[in-house]
C-alpha cells in the first residue's frame, strides 16, 4: 500500500506544447489530468518557438490549398529516414490529421498555414513548407493566464522588456493549450513542482514522487498512466559530456535549468532504454556577451569562417544542418567560428535572424563582434590571418558576382534563397561582402533542445531495452528519442513529433 497526497487519471510531467497536448487530449476525453511543471512558468522551449508545427496533410493545408497529403510526407519522411522507425514514422503521418480535427473541436485551438520551407531536397518536399501555427492570442482573450506562460526569449533570455501584449508563435500554442484545458474542468495545473522519482506497482508505474519549490514532497498517482514531455539533456553539462553531446549547456536554448534529463534518468533508473542520446536539434548560434547563444536562423548575407579564415559550409543551410557541419569541421577549427559581414544594411546588422537579439553597441563593446575598416585590419583583430580571410573575401565575392558558389553551393537549394530580400543579383543568396566598416561575430554551435531520450513505440510507450513496454509509462517530445535520428526533416517537427506521440499516448492510455 502507498500513501497517496494527489490522484488523478492521467498525469503529464512537463508543460510545453506536447505535454499540453497530452494533457488537453486526456481532460477533454473527461480524465482527471494533473500537470506539473518544475519552473514557475508554463511553456517550456516550446513557449521560446516559433511555434511552426509539422503535422502534415491535415485540414489546415487543405484550407490554404496546399497540395499537401498524408501520402507525399510519408514519401518525405521514407525518402529521409529509410525504414528506421518505420511503425512511428507512419505513426506520425496518419495520426497527424486527427490530432488537428481534436484539437480544432476546441474554439480556443485554431491552427493556420505558414511558408517555411522543408529542409531537404527529397521526394515528397514542399518547397514552401507545410508546417502550420496557432492563430496569435490577444492579452484580452488569454487573461491572467498570460503572466504564467514563459516569456519570449528576448525577455527570458537576455532581460529586456518586450510589448508583448498578444501572445504569439510558441507562447501562443502554449497560452492556447491551457485555456483549453482550464475550459475541461478536468485539469490541474502545477509549477514549481518537479518530479523527481518514478513509482512503480508490481513493474507498472503508478505515479510519481514530486518536490515543490516550498520543499514539500508530493507522492501522486495516476490510474491510466504517466506521460514523460520535460524535454531533454540539454540544460545538463554533466549529461552531455557523459553522453556525448557535441555543444554546451550554457550555448544551449532550453530554458535555464529546466530541462536537465531528470525524467530520462528516472526512467532509466527503472529499466527504460535510452537511444540517440548524442543528438540534438542543432543550429548556429550567436556568441552573446554573457557567454551563452542566440539561435541563428534565416541567413541572409555575410559568409562564415574558420579559425583559418575558410569558409567550410554553406551559410544558408537549414539550421540544424549548418550546426552538423559545424561538428564535423571539429571544435578546433569551428569553435568559435566568425560570420564576416558587412555595412551594406547600413552599419552593424547581423544579416541573420538572432534569437534573442542583443544591440550591435553591446556586442561591440563586449568584444563578441569587432569592427575595421578593412578585412585585412578584421582579420588581425580577430586572430586569423589577414592574406587568408582577404583571398576568403575575394573569391566568395568572384561568386557572388557570377551568381554562382562553385565551393559550396549556395544559393541553389529553394531553401538557401527564402529569407533573402528580392534583390537583382544573379543570386540572391550570396551578396558581396565589400562595403566597410567590416564585422566579425562569434559564432559558436547551438541546439533547440537534445532529440535523445528514452525509447518508445508507436504509442509512445517507454520501451526497456529488450523492447518490452513499461506499463503505464509513457513519452514523448525530447524526453523520448526522436524518431528522425539525425536528421531533421522540416520546421516543426519537434513540436509535430511532441504532439502526435502525446495524443497518442493517452489515446493509447484510453484502450
Ligand atoms: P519543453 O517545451 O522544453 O518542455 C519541457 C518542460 O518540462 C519545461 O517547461 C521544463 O521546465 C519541464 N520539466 C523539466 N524537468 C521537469 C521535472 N523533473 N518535473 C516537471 N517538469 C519538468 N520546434 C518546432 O517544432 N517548431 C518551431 O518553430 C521551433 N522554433 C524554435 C525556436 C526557438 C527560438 C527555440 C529555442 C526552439 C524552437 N523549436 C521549434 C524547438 C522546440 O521548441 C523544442 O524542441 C520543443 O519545444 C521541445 O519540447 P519538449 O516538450 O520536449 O520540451
Amino acid at each position: 500500500m502507498q500513501d497517496w497526497d494527489l490522484r488523478c487519471d492521467v498525469l503529464v510531467i512537463g508543460s510545453g506544447g506536447g505535454a499540453l497536448t497530452g494533457a488537453y487530449t486526456a481532460a477533454a476525453n473527461g480524465l482527471d489530468t494533473v500537470v506539473v511543471e518544475k519552473t514557475a512558468l508554463f511553456g517550456g522551449t516550446s513557449s521560446y518557438s516559433g511555434a511552426s508545427i509539422w503535422l502534415p496533410g491535415t485540414v489546415v493545408q487543405e484550407r490554404a490549398g496546399l497540395d499537401d497529403s498524408t501520402e507525399k510526407a510519408r514519401t518525405y519522411l521514407r525518402a529521409l529516414l529509410g525504414d528506421a522507425e518505420l511503425d512511428r514514422q507512419e505513426a506520425y503521418v496518419t495520426t497527424a490529421p486527427e490530432v488537428v480535427n481534436f484539437l480544432e473541436r476546441d474554439p480556443n485551438l485554431e491552427f493556420e498555414y505558414q511558408p517555411f520551407p522543408d529542409y531537404f531536397d527529397a521526394p515528397g518536399r514542399m518547397d514552401a513548407g507545410r508546417s502550420i501555427n496557432p492563430l496569435d492570442l490577444p492579452a484580452e482573450t488569454v487573461g491572467p493566464l498570460r503572466e504564467r506562460v514563459r516569456p519570449a526569449p528576448i525577455v527570458d533570455r537576455a532581460g529586456r522588456s518586450h510589448p508583448d501584449e498578444t501572445l504569439v508563435a510558441g507562447r501562443a500554442l502554449i497560452g492556447r493549450l491551457l485555456l483549453a484545458l482550464e475550459g475541461t474542468g478536468r485539469a490541474d495545473l502545477r509549477t514549481e513542482t518537479a518530479a523527481t522519482k518514478l513509482l512503480t506497482d508490481d513493474g507498472r508505474v503508478v505515479g510519481v514522487e514530486a518536490v515543490t519549490s516550498a520543499g514539500e514532497t508530493l507522492r501522486i498517482r495516476a490510474d491510466h498512466g504517466v506521460l514523460l514531455a520535460a524535454g531533454g539533456i540539454e540544460g545538463s553539462d554533466e549529461m552531455r559530456t557523459a553522453n556525448g553531446t557535441p555543444g554546451r549547456a550554457e550555448w544551449s536554448m532550453g530554458p535555464r535549468g529546466a530541462n536537465t534529463g531528470d525524467m530520462i534518468a528516472a526512467a532509466v533508473e527503472i529499466g527504460a532504454g535510452t537511444a540517440l542520446l548524442d543528438q540534438a536539434w542543432f543550429c548556429p548560434g550567436v556568441e552573446l556577451p554573457d557567454g551563452s547563444g542566440a539561435f541563428m536562423v534565416c541567413v541572409r548575407g555575410g559568409i562564415l569562417v574558420d579559425a583559418a579564415g575558410r569558409r567550410y559550409l554553406n551559410e544558408s543551410l537549414p539550421y540544424d544542418q549548418f550546426g552538423r557541419a559545424m561538428i564535423a569541421h571539429g571544435t578546433e577549427a569551428a569553435l568559435p567560428s566568425y560570420l564576416i559581414f558587412d555595412s551594406s544594411e547600413g552599419g552593424p546588422v547581423l544579416p541573420a535572424m538572432s534569437i534573442p537579439e542583443v544591440p550591435a553597441d553591446e556586442h561591440l563593446a563586449a568584444g563578441t563582434w569587432v569592427c575595421a575598416d578593412t578585412i585585412a585590419a578584421l582579420a588581425e583583430k580577430i586572430g586569423i590571418d589577414p592574406d587568408a580571410l582577404s583571398d576568403t573575401v575575394e573569391r566568395f565575392n568572384g561568386f557572388a558576382q557570377r551568381g554562382v558558389d562553385e565551393d559550396f553551393h549556395r544559393g541553389e537549394d529553394p531553401y538557401d534563397t527564402f529569407f533573402c530580400p528580392p534583390s537583382d543579383r544573379p543570386n540572391p543568396a550570396l551578396g558581396r561582402v565589400a562595403t566597410g566598416p567590416f564585422y566579425a561575430a562569434r559564432i559558436i554551435l547551438s541546439d533547440l533542445g537534445t532529440k535523445g531520450g528514452v525509447t518508445t513505440d508507436a504509442d509512445a510507450r517507454v520501451l526497456r531495452e529488450d523492447g518490452t513496454a513499461i506499463e503505464g509509462l509513457y513519452a514523448a517530445g525530447n524526453t523520448s528519442a526522436s524518431l528522425s535520428g539525425a536528421i531533421y526533416p522540416g520546421p516543426g517537427v519537434p513540436l509535430g513529433t511532441a504532439m502526435t506521440f502525446s495524443y497518442r499516448a493517452v489515446r493509447h492510455m484510453l484502450t
